[in-house]
């Protein structure tokens, strides 16, 4: 399998140009948009793809709610100068 032009970050669904493809698989990466460098935490575009078709036909009903908001914090101070 050549390398592809990119891979799917599954943390955030970034799309990947950072890393190391060897023997048909993503030895290495880092996504620059959350921090994830676990290889197994990467799947290509077309394996991405397959997966999003397989999690429409299943009926989740977990409403698992992200608790994100704790660090938002310092966007709070504002700088005035004249
Ligand atoms: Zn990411």
């Amino acid at each position: 399998m050549p390398r592809p032009d990119y891979i799917i970050c599954l943390e955030c669904e970034s799309e990947v140009e950072d890393f190391t493809w060897r023997d048909g698989e993503i030895r290495r990466a880092t996504c620059e948009v959350c921090g994830n460098s676990d290889p197994d935490a990467f799947a290509l575009p077309e394996d991405f793809e397959e997966l999003d078709e397989e999690e429409e036909e299943e009926d989740w009903e977990d409403e698992e709610e992200d608790e994100d908001y704790l660090d938002e914090e310092d966007e709070d101070f504002e700088e005035e100068e004249e």
